[in-house]
């Protein structure tokens, strides 16, 4: 039942559903092969986390969540290389009460089947983050028999165990001197390109259905292209792939790279379809106005959407005040926008007031000069075609190697 890509065979999640039990909510995920999977839940908001091995996902695109008591809104994807993950927004605290996986009746698929109980907010926070995960083991065939005996039941039972394990987020290695070293003798700049959103995390969805971190990873494929083509540039991508990443893992790959610039690439979206334009952003603690601010909330959210458990980190990046170091970079970032303006209006539409500030969370690396880039509004039925054009998408890719190049001119590494 799995199906072959790339040579790796994955199991596939083929069906979702929920049923209100009254006192409880069950959800089914139906995949093809057993596999063991966590649950745990998140305040803040209120979120169910389900951690799977890397599947293969083809579940129908009208889910119909509004219906239920406790689900508000679900998204699935690849977390990281091997590992898949489907977080579930709720409408009211609701806990893990049980979590199981089991065959179908007819042998065909399994069932990854959790119950949800609704619960007190104070109960819920209690029990939030991934160190209380609970942990169901992969579960084969000869299990369930073996079970079955052993109680003489033809239902299958539960095999859940509540076990508490270290948060899985590992560390990211501190870079060795000797590399950096080597790095400077190149004396080449290096550039982070940042593909905005990905994997869980879909970004704005366009006019026509077409997903914003598709076309972050299209320009940031092309734009590395491009760049190391001149020979002038080293680059680090901090995604490459449909995957989902933190806010501060982006900033950690940038600066584990020693990068001399952070370039984040995103497509915004609005209720008001006529609005189009590109605009580029800086780090500031205050936004330039209530639209940058808006749109800075809402980029932050990326780490809420792929369901980072941040509860025990320091809140350094979320917290937007900016200290001396960060304000050098600040204004080399500053520089390299009025350079991007200046290259890409001759190309593409700008959006008025092209140059906004605001506290985005991506652009808080203390000593990278970081600038963020909405490339346009996929609302606008135009710009999502330019967009999805290679040809387009080029021309925005040349004006910014054109600005970098502008930028070091100047700018020494
Ligand atoms: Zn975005």
């Amino acid at each position: 039942m799995s199906k072959k890509s790339s040579g790796i065979v994955r199991p596939i999640a083929s069906d979702f559903r929920f049923h209100d039990h009254g006192h409880f909510t069950r959800i089914v995920l139906e995949i093809t092969e057993s596999i063991g999977f966590s649950v745990f839940q998140l305040a803040a908001p209120n979120r169910i986390v389900v951690d799977l091995p890397e599947i293969d996902w083809e579940l129908p695109s009208k889910l119909g969540l509004n219906q239920s008591g406790v689900l508000h809104r679900m998204r699935y994807g690849l977390f990281k290389p091997g590992e898949s993950r489907l977080v579930i927004d709720l409408s009211k605290p609701a806990g893990v009460m049980t979590a199981f996986i089991l065959e179908s009746s007819d042998g065909k698929y399994w069932r990854v089947v959790i119950d949800l109980v609704h619960q007190e907010q104070a109960l819920f926070s209690d029990k939030v983050g991934a160190s209380n995960r609970l942990i169901v083991n992969r579960l084969s065939s000869p299990d369930i028999k073996n079970l079955n005996e052993i109680t003489g039941s033809k239902t299958q039972k539960v095999l859940a165990q509540g076990n508490n394990i270290e948060n899985l987020q590992t560390p990211i290695p501190q870079p060795k001197p000797s590399d950096k070293v080597q790095e400077k003798q190149k004396k080449l700049p290096v550039i982070a390109i940042d593909a905005g959103h990905g994997g869980i995390d879909p970004g704005a969805i366009g006019i026509s259905g077409v997903k914003e971190k598709d076309i972050t990873l299209a320009v940031a494929r092309q734009l590395r292209k491009h760049l190391l083509k001149t020979g002038q540039y080293k680059v680090v991508m901090t995604r490459s792939r449909d995957v989902s990443l933190g806010l501060r893992q982006r900033i950690a790959i940038a600066r584990r790279a020693s990068a001399d610039i952070f370039v984040s690439l995103h497509a915004d979206s609005i209720h008001k379809k006529n609005i189009k334009g590109l605009s580029v952003y800086t780090l500031s603690e205050n936004a330039s106005d209530k639209e940058a601010e808006k749109l800075a909330e809402k980029e932050n959210k990326a780490d809420l959407l792929i369901g980072m458990d941040l509860s025990h980190e320091s809140r350094d990046v979320q917290n937007i005040l900016i200290d001396l170091a960060q304000r050098e970079s600040m204004n080399l970032a500053a520089l390299l926008a009025e350079k991007l303006i200046s290259q890409l209006k001759v190309q593409v539409t700008l959006l008025r007031n092209t140059h906004r500030f605001a506290g985005f969370a991506v652009l808080k690396a203390p000593d990278v000069p970081s600038v963020l880039l909405e490339m346009g509004y996929l609302s606008n039925r135009q710009e999502e075609r330019l967009l999805r054009q290679f040809r387009y998408r080029e021309k925005l890719v040349v004006a910014i190697g054109r600005s970098l190049d502008g930028y070091f001119s100047e700018v020494s590494v």
